[in-house]
C-alpha cells in the first residue's frame, strides 16, 4: 500500500504577493528534510504540498515527524493511495484505516469525486466505504452530525485517496522569512524555548553561549550544544558562538560590590551580544527572560541591561509562568537535557543578596571600577564557533 503526506500551510496564504516566496521556502525545506529519510517526490497543488515516497525504503514515519516540525506547516495529513475503482478503494480502506480509528467511538465518511466520470456519486462512495469500515471494526458507530473522526475519500484524476485525518503541525512562519536573531543560549530550560518561539515566527537563529571555565565545565558546554541540536530540529542549523567570561567574572568578584555581581555580568553579556550580533548580521537579540522569575528579571533589572542593547531584545517568555515554559520544553524535547545538573556562568559568584530594584547610575558607577570596553573586546576575541547542523 502506498501512503502519502499532505502538508497544509496556514498563515502564509494570507501574505498576498509574498505567497509564492513562502511556498518556495517551504518546498525547499521539505525537500531538504526529505533527503534524510530516503527518496520522495514533493509537489504542490492547491495550497497543499504532497509528499510521496518513491520506493519501499523511504521512511515515511520519519518524514512525517520532520514535516510536523517545520514552521509554516499547520497540519500534516496522511492518506493511502488506491486505484480508481471501488474494489481497490474498499480494500485499501479496510487495510489502512483501523490503526487510525482504534479507540474511537464514532466516525463518518465524506466521499468526494472531482473526477466526474467516476461511476459512483459522492454519497455512494461514502456509504460503501462506511460499510467496509464497519465490516472490519463492527464496534464503531456512524455519526454524521458529530463524529469523533471524519474519513475522507477523494477520487481524483490520477488516483483515489483514503485520508486518515490531519495531524497538528508546528504552525508559525518558515524560518528565515523574518531575519536573523542572536539567541543568548544557556543550559537552562528557558532559553531553548525562547529560541524555538522566535524561530516559529520565522527568525533564523544564531546562538551565543557564555562560559566560565574552569568554574563551568566541558559538560556544560556539551549540554548547550545538545540543546542547540534539539532546537535545530525545528529551527534549522544553528551556529553556536562560545565566549569565555572567566576573566570578567574574576575581576567583578574581586573589585565590585557583591550586590551588583549579576547585574554587571548581564551588562557585559549584553554588550558582547551587541558585538556578536553586529559581526554575524543578526538584527535582534533573544533571551529566555520571564518577568520576576529571578532578581535579574525584575523590570528595573531588565532596564539596567536593556539600556546597553543596540538591537531590539525579544523576550518571548516575558509573560509566561514556569509551568507554561516547561510544557513547551517538554513538547520540543529539550526539557530532559535542560535539567541535567551542570553549572551555568550565572550561577558562579552569585550574590547572596542581589539588587532587585537597581538604579542605573549606581550600576554604571560600579561598572566604572573596571575597563568595561576593553574587557568586552578581550572576551569577544575568545569567540569559538560551532556549527550545529540540523539532523531531522
Ligand atoms: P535559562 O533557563 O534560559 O538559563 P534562567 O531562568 O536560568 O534562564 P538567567 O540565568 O537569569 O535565567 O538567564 C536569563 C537569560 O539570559 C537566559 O534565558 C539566556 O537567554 C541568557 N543567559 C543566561 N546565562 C547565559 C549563558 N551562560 N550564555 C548565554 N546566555 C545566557
Ligand atoms: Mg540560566
Amino acid at each position: 500500500m502506498r501512503e502519502i503526506l499532505l502538508c497544509k500551510y496556514g498563515e502564509i496564504v494570507l501574505k498576498g504577493g509574498n505567497r509564492k516566496y513562502f511556498e518556495d521556502v517551504l518546498l525547499k525545506e521539505l525537500r531538504y528534510r526529505a533527503s534524510f529519510f530516503g527518496n520522495f517526490e514533493i509537489t504542490r497543488a492547491q495550497s497543499t504540498i504532497y509528499i510521496e515516497p518513491k520506493d519501499a525504503e523511504a521512511d515515511l514515519e520519519g518524514m512525517f515527524g520532520a514535516a510536523r516540525r517545520l514552521f509554516g506547516i499547520v497540519a500534516v495529513g496522511r492518506a493511502a493511495v488506491a486505484e480508481k475503482n471501488m474494489d481497490s478503494i474498499l480494500a485499501t480502506a479496510k487495510a489502512y484505516l483501523p490503526p487510525f480509528l482504534a479507540g474511537k467511538h464514532s466516525f463518518k465518511v465524506e466521499g468526494k469525486r472531482s473526477d466526474k466520470s467516476f461511476p459512483l456519486s459522492s454519497p455512494e462512495i461514502s456509504a460503501q466505504t462506511g460499510g467496509a469500515i464497519l465490516s472490519v471494526m463492527p464496534r464503531l458507530k456512524v455519526d454524521v452530525h458529530n463524529p469523533e473522526i471524519t474519513v475522507r475519500v477523494e477520487v481524483r484524476e490520477s488516483a483515489a485517496y483514503i485520508h486518515a485525518g490531519q495531524f497538528k503541525g508546528a504552525g508559525g512562519l518558515p524560518v528565515g522569512t523574518n531575519g536573523k536573531g542572536l539567541l543568548l543560549l544557556s543550559g537552562g530550560i528557558d532559553s531553548p524555548v525562547a529560541g524555538y518561539m522566535m524561530a516559529k515566527r520565522g527568525v533564523k537563529l544564531e546562538a551565543l553561549y557564555f562560559e566560565s571555565m574552569p568554574y563551568t565545565s566541558e559538560q556544560a558546554r556539551e549540554k548547550v550544544l545538545t540543546l542547540a541540536a534539539l532546537v535545530a530540529r525545528y529551527a534549522g542549523s544553528i551556529q553556536v558562538n562560545v565566549i569565555s567570561l572567566t576573566h570578567i567574572q574574576e575581576l567583578i568578584a574581586k573589585h565590585c560590590n557583591e550586590e551588583y555581581f549579576t547585574l554587571l555580568l548581564r551588562r557585559y553579556m549584553m554588550q558582547i551580544a551587541n558585538m556578536v550580533a553586529e559581526k554575524r548580521g543578526c538584527e535582534a537579540i533573544i533571551t529566555g527572560e520571564s518577568l520576576g522569575q529571578v532578581a535579574s528579571q525584575t523590570i528595573k533589572a531588565l532596564n539596567v541591561t536593556n539600556a546597553l542593547a543596540k538591537y531590539p531584545v525579544f523576550r518571548p517568555l516575558i509573560g509566561m509562568d514556569k509551568e507554561e515554559i516547561v510544557e513547551i520544553s517538554r513538547h520540543i524535547d529539550t526539557y530532559d537535557t535542560s535539567i541535567l545538573p551542570f553549572e551555568d556562568c550565572c550561577t558562579v559568584f552569585t550574590p547572596r543578596h542581589p539588587k532587585t530594584r537597581p538604579v542605573l547610575e549606581k550600576v554604571e558607577e560600579e561598572e566604572r571600577k573596571l575597563p568595561f570596553d576593553e574587557l568586552c573586546r578581550e572576551a569577544f576575541e575568545s569567540l569559538e564557533a560551532f556549527y550545529i547542523k540540523a539532523k531531522f
